[in-house]
């Protein structure tokens, strides 16, 4: 088995509790055969900035440029509400996610049984719910030109933002929903907006051409706001949903909350193929933030932390069976009764994070 380099970056606040418990992982599959992982643990966020004055330091970037699998935490906190805006915590995830080219992000929305009432909607509605939601991340009316705010000298402004998509950026992403769809339901929907938005135009277009290359999948359009409709009506009718970089980050947000917590939520980002070894740049996250109300007490859930590392076997080594597994662990200790205390229903006994990272150790 060849030796795969994972980067650590655990970050501000519970990132560095959670990661611990994905670094104990790691330690069982190596010390088993399972897996022949080499960690290397940078700094990003404040931490680093406490350290070397920016969110992340070249010899960091350079490192996380180099490895197979970027697995990332969490940034921020009080502490650094006043750095300099180009230093701030979030700057460190932004430089990542724009040097690795990390143009598509996963979101899955899994509603674990054991977890389904903590849902906004019904039981019967979310109970083995399993969603993936394929967000573009480094176009559209985030970054377009022009974006500006013009004073029109009559007590009035005039604010613009510009959504620019290109073939390329439309027909790359489409063809890494498609590829997941392969390996899950079948199934792709993308939604857009093509009644109002040109941009919406060229998605249709380029999606459809794309469904073309993957016949068994079934391709259907859905208008976003119709997406969001059925989201919250019937959520076990999707699949795989790609879509842009707004609706994307709106459609996964009210996905995520079907699921009922945030602490539960993976995420993984991914870039483009190398064109010699095939390999796609990636980084692998919570969906979650460094939440610094609870940071430092031992009580943050780690799962979200160790279905992102599930998602990096998946998605960057193939490890399926392993991913499974672990992904059935995290299941099983739910099913277990075992809560965090996020997680926790009034009155009943929660574990603190190294416990739940523990028993789902010993479930795997
Ligand atoms: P960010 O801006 O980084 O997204 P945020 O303030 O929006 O941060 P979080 O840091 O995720 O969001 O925290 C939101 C709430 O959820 C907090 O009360 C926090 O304690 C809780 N929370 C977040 N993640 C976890 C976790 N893994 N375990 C337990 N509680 C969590
Ligand atoms: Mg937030």
């Amino acid at each position: 088995m060849a030796t795969q380099n994972l980067f650590l970056l655990p970050g501000d606040g519970i990132g560095t509790e959670i990661m611990a418990e994905v670094q104990k992982l790691i330690d069982w599959l190596n010390a088993n055969g399972k897996t022949d992982f080499a960690t290397d643990t940078g700094l990003v966020g404040g931490c680093a900035y406490d350290k070397h004055g920016a969110a992340i330091s070249e010899e960091d970037m350079a490192k996380a440029l180099k490895a197979d699998a970027v697995i990332f935490g969490a940034v921020g906190g009080p502490k650094w509400d006043n750095v300099p805006y180009e230093v701030r915590p979030e700057a460190g995830l932004l430089r990542l996610r724009k040097d690795l080219g990390l143009f598509a992000n996963l979101r899955p929305a899994i509603c674990y049984p054991a977890l389904a009432d903590a849902s906004s909607l019904k039981r019967e509605l979310v109970e083995g719910l399993d969603i993936l939601i394929v967000r573009e991340l480094t176009g559209g009316v985030y970054f377009g030109e022009p974006k500006e705010i013009t004073d029109l000298g009559n007590g009035q402004k005039r604010a613009v933002d510009t959504q620019v998509y290109e073939t390329y950026e439309i027909d790359r992403i489409a063809r890494v929903a498609f590829d997941l769809a392969g390996t899950r339901s079948k199934k792709v929907h993308m939604a857009d907006k093509k009644n109002v938005m040109k941009s919406g135009v060229l998605w249709s277009e380029v999606v459809a051409s794309v469904a073309k290359d993957f016949p068994a999948i079934k391709y259907e359009h859905i208008l976003a706001d119709n997406a969001a409709m059925q989201l919250v009506r019937n959520p076990k009718q999707f699949d795989v949903m790609v879509t842009d970089n707004l609706f994307g980050d709106i459609l996964s947000d009210a996905a995520a909350m079907l699921t009922g917590s945030l602490g539960m939520l993976p995420s993984a980002s991914l870039g483009a193929p190398d064109a010699a070894t095939g390999k796609r740049k990636a980084l692998y996250e919570p969906v979650h933030g460094s939440a610094p109300d609870i940071a430092g007490k031992g009580i943050a859930n780690p799962i979200a932390m160790i279905a992102s590392f599930a998602m990096a076997l998946r998605y960057s080594f193939n490890m399926i069976e392993l991913a499974d597994k672990l992904e059935a662990a995290i299941a099983g200790v739910l099913a277990d009764g075992l809560r965090t205390g996020d997680i926790a229903q009034d009155g009943k006994k929660t574990v603190g994070t190294e416990e739940m990272g523990a028993a789902i150790l010993a479930k795997l």
